[in-house]
């Protein structure tokens, strides 16, 4: 192995261990005891960089951009085939037939017209893929989500409208302020509309995020370091 691959699963195993660590320290417990997906970011990363994890085990991972993943996933998840991969970012309605071929798990689903053209390609496909409602929890105007106040009839319309498998939220926080009461809005918000996944934490919060309930951590830069952009 490179130098790289050892230090990306060196880093694998230290995150590991943080976050069994954060999970004896859950303050927003409610309910089954949570013990968190690990979700590996490997956004312009390539194959090469991913293989290693791959080796060593690792099993879930987030893709933001859909012609990116579908330069790299197809053969990858033809190797190993018990892959999921999230897509955690925005989805425009004409890449969802895509989308339903490749990943495993939406959790970008934010608004209605995207709730319906779901429902029609998951029918076409024959396929029923979990999917989170993604919430602006600090309702910033350049993030994508539904903001906060609509999330619960955006839940419950995915769900009686389009009968959508809605399994939990997912959010990114402002980027400058202390995440902690955001991640609160969103368990809160999680138990209102009662579904069970909490997506939130980053590299730099998800400790945090773990102890205020957060069921999957999406992590990118703490294990691949230092992306070019985004
Ligand atoms: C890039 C990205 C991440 C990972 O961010 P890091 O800070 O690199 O851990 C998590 N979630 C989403 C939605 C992202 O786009």
């Amino acid at each position: 192995m490179s130098k790289q691959e050892i230090s990306a699963v060196s880093k694998l195993k230290e995150i590991e261990i943080k976050i069994g660590k954060a999970k004896n320290r859950i303050v927003a417990y409610d309910g089954e005891p949570i013990s968190p997906t690990l979700i590996c970011v490997s956004k312009n990363f390539s194959a090469d960089d991913i293989v290693p994890l791959l080796k060593a085990g690792q099993r879930v991972f987030g893709e933001n951009r859909v012609q990116e993943a579908q330069s790299k996933w197809p053969a990858l998840k033809q190797q190993y085939n018990d892959v999921a991969l999230h897509l955690i970012g925005p989805l425009q309605t004409n890449k969802v037939r895509d989308v339903i071929k490749l990943f495993d798990v939406i959790e970008s689903v934010d608004r209605e017209k995207l709730a319906k053209k779901l429902r029609a390609e998951m029918d076409l496909a024959g396929k029923e893929l979990p999917c989170c409602v993604q919430v602006n929890i600090g309702q910033e105007e350049q993030k994508a989500g539904i903001a906060p106040e609509q999330t619960i009839e955006l839940v419950k319309k995915c769900q009686n409208e389009y009968g959508l498998n809605i399994v939990g939220l997912m959010c990114i926080p402002p980027f400058d302020e202390a995440p902690g009461p955001y991640f609160a809005m969103l368990a809160s918000l999680a138990q209102k509309a009662n579904v069970r996944y909490l997506s939130m934490g980053m590299s730099k919060d998800y400790e945090v995020a773990i102890m205020m309930g957060a069921t999957h951590v999406r992590i990118g830069t703490a294990l691949f370091g230092k992306r070019d952009v985004n």
